[in-house]
């Protein structure tokens, strides 16, 4: 099973407890399947839920019969082909959501979203009749196809208009189809969530935080150890230098500028220069120049490791 038939699945058994919403959801299925025409036309689908729950759209919405054939696809997956025998029927069902059989374009009749709730129940079903979704192991996308131009954009605007989402729907065109598609991760997250594929958003975000921790972690092993090792032994020989002017002078005895910098990086061994500069509200040259000048003044007191050895001496 794949994770765009998991998630139809997981779509198909819910229930709208709403009339509205459950004709909204019938609109999107009928709208953005091939057999919102007054032209006989089949439509080929792979998931037999999505073909049943197409069939009980045209019925309930419609009081129209829907054929679902069973068949071998080329490729020997068994799939379905869908269709609306008789021009009575199609007229029928395109008049019942207020579109009329001469119409030349496709469009989403907004007056069959009537409230908010139903935007997420017309999404559901435009999403099970022409959407699919990528596993998100491999990448992030989510995707509508029709051949109808302002079906397309259309839809795009209602992807835009969801307030409880920042979805960045996209448009490009693929041989005879536009596609309508989302790229973020987080988008496509909310928008599973929006339509009620709860548990396939969970899988998603799941997934997304498991990739994220194992990019990280190499990101960490392959080149932030190197630059916290450079930025620690640079700080470690400033700190012992540090200390040893404490020890030997006090850190008062410093001029204003150094002892600035000298207590900041007393107090964070991990900071970088750039880090130091933000601080202090001075460049990085400068932070550097001032943290030179303390090892330079440390030296005239004898390096740490003099310094120690004088103290071994001493004992
Ligand atoms: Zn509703």
């Amino acid at each position: 099973m794949s994770f765009a038939s998991d998630s139809k699945r997981e779509l198909c058994m819910i229930e709208n407890k709403r009339v509205c919403c459950l004709k909204a959801e019938c609109y999107g299925l009928l709208l953005f399947s091939k057999c919102f025409s007054i032209r006989e036309s089949k439509m080929v689908c792979e998931n037999g839920a999505v073909a049943r729950r197409l069939a009980e759209a045209a019925a309930v919405s419609a009081g129209v019969f829907a054929e679902v054939r069973s068949e071998l696809h080329r490729k020997k997956v068994s799939a379905f082909t869908l269709s609306i025998p008789g021009e009575d029927a199609r007229r029928q069902m395109i008049e019942s959501f207020g579109h009329s059989t001469t119409e030349v374009s496709l469009h989403i009749k907004r007056e069959n979203l009537k409230n908010d709730c139903c935007m997420a129940a017309f999404l559901r079903g435009a999403f099970l009749i022409c959407g699919t979704v990528t596993d998100p192991q491999k990448e992030y996308h989510l995707e509508f196809s029709t051949p109808h131009l302002h079906l397309a954009q259309e839809l795009k605007a209602v992807l835009e208009d969801v307030r409880a989402a920042q979805l960045s729907p996209s448009i490009a065109k693929r041989k005879n189809n536009y596609i309508v598609y989302i790229k973020e991760s987080s988008a496509i997250e909310d928008f599973l969530t929006l339509i009620g594929a709860v548990n396939s958003a969970m899988e998603l975000m799941q997934i997304k935080m498991y990739k994220e921790a194992y990019n990280n972690m190499n990101r960490v092993s392959n080149c932030e150890t190197a630059n916290l090792d450079k930025t620690y032994s640079a700080a470690s020989k400033q700190i012992a230098a540090i200390a040893l002017i404490n020890d030997k002078l006090g850190l008062d005895e410093l001029p204003a500028d150094l002892r600035e910098v000298a207590t900041l990086r007393l107090h964070n061994p991990e900071m970088s220069l750039r880090e130091m500069s933000e601080r202090l509200a001075i460049s990085r040259s400068g932070v550097n120049h001032r943290l030179r000048r303390i090892l330079e003044f440390a030296e005239t007191l004898g390096t740490p490791e003099e310094e120690a050895a004088a103290q071994r001496a001493e004992k």
